[in-house]
């Protein structure tokens, strides 16, 4: 058994709880075994000393694209398929060492990605992917120019997962399964109009109800649930009332709508980073983002407000994805630093039916862990810099360390 103890940590443990100075973690076999004041006599493999910084658990995003490593119309970017796995590899490797220990794909990484990183082959975060987006023809997914008749999107199974183009209740049925049959751990589809696809108004409403309830249907009898992309209220109506569980972006809320969220126990995902880092768009997407950047914030206020759960998505794409945390700097600004902290930790952990083993510093929960220079609280920012967090320990297992303040034990091993 090995055993690794945090130092004097200041602790912000998820919870929404208030911080608590002097704190010994004590790691065993990859979980938190306790917490506990500092200065009792201890013994261990190695201890980290936390002396300056915060301790908080790992980060995780629910709306992340690691697939996503071109352009809009062209996700796989411009270089071969080589070219293209190893950018995938690199935007993995990075999400874990900005703080991420655990981040949803929200569609377009295929689910082997997940396995192999589950599987130790690739370093990274623990990977819930949702496969290939499932969207309608004329869908924010269909992302052909209105002339061009063929799909020139095709997924190649085990390594690029394009977007599914599906009209109907069966096959949108079947696409949902087979999105499961290959991995996904939940269904994700649009049903509104987006912001870079060519042909769709934001406000078009896409699928019907008995379309995306087809898809809760199969996600439930997987044990699972979907998430829809959705900007505008009627479209998020109709996914609540077909039993979608997530509500990703939902940037344009009403007082109506966000009493079916509510009501229906959905959470909801602000995206508010990817409007500050969009790609260059044509005059009709510059419309459309400019729609969004204006309604985002005061969506969230509502949301946050009426007290619906809110998620933390960086929705990020294309071959950078860095400063993944920026997404709790823009939401901080809106709802304070702590409760930007506990959505990209607890209530994560919530949705993703992760919460009895991530999500707070809590004694029997993995010890997915991040230290971060200073004080979060007083300056957020620090954690989305690229020198903020200072140490990573991915169920127990440091995978970054900055300034060398783990070190080898002291006292006798538990052995
Ligand atoms: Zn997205």
């Amino acid at each position: 058994m090995q055993r690794l103890v945090v130092r004097g940590a200041r602790v912000v443990d998820g919870t929404g709880r208030d911080p608590v100075g002097g704190r010994d973690v004590i790691v065993e076999d990859g979980r938190i075994a306790a917490i506990q004041a500092s200065g009792a006599p201890l013994h261990a493999d190695i201890v980290v000393d936390a002396a300056g910084a915060t301790l908080l658990p790992g980060l995780t995003d629910a709306h992340v694209h690691l697939g996503l490593a071109g352009a809009p119309t062209k996700p796989q970017g411009e270089g071969t398929l080589v070219d293209y796995a190893l950018l995938v590899q690199a935007l993995i490797e990075r999400a874990l060492h900005e703080g991420f220990t655990t981040v949803r794909d929200a569609g377009g990484l295929d689910p082997a990605w997940a396995r192999a990183v589950a599987a130790g082959r690739i370093r990274g975060p623990r990977i819930l992917p949702s496969g290939s987006f499932i969207t309608q023809t004329g869908g924010h997914g269909d992302m052909r120019a209105a002339h061009e008749a063929a799909h020139g999107f095709v997924s190649i199974p085990g390594l690029v997962a394009n977007p599914e183009v599906v009209d109907g209740v069966d096959a949108v049925r079947r696409a949902a399964r087979e999105q499961l049959r290959r991995g996904a751990t939940q269904i994700k589809l649009f049903v509104s109009g987006g912001v870079v696809s060519p042909t769709d108004p934001l406000e078009s409403i896409q699928f019907t109800v008995e379309e995306i309830a087809a898809a809760v249907q199969v996600a439930r009898s997987w044990g699972t649930y979907v998430l829809v992309h959705a900007h505008t209220s009627p479209a998020m109506r109709n996914a609540i009332a077909a039993g979608a569980r997530s509500i990703e972006h939902a940037s344009m809320l009403d007082e109506e709508t966000v009493g079916q969220i509510q009501a229906a126990g959905a959470f909801v995902v602000p995206t508010l980073l990817v409007i500050t880092r969009l790609p260059p768009l044509g005059p009709a997407e510059m419309a459309k983002a400019a729609l969004v950047a204006d309604a985002s914030r005061a969506s969230l206020g509502l949301a946050h407000a009426t007290g619906i759960p809110l998620g933390s998505g960086s929705d990020l794409t294309g071959a950078e994805q860095a400063g993944r945390a920026g997404e709790i700097v823009e939401k901080a600004r809106e709802i304070g630093p702590m409760a930007a902290l506990v959505s990209a930790t607890r209530v994560n952990a919530e949705l993703f039916g992760l919460a009895d083993r991530i999500g707070t510093v809590e004694a029997g929960k993995d010890a997915d862990l991040i230290l971060v220079r200073g004080d979060p609280l007083e300056r957020i920012e620090t954690i989305a810099e690229p020198d903020g967090v200072l140490l990573v320990l991915q169920r127990g297992a440091i995978v970054r360390d900055d300034e060398g303040r783990a070190s080898a034990g002291i006292g006798r091993s538990a052995g």
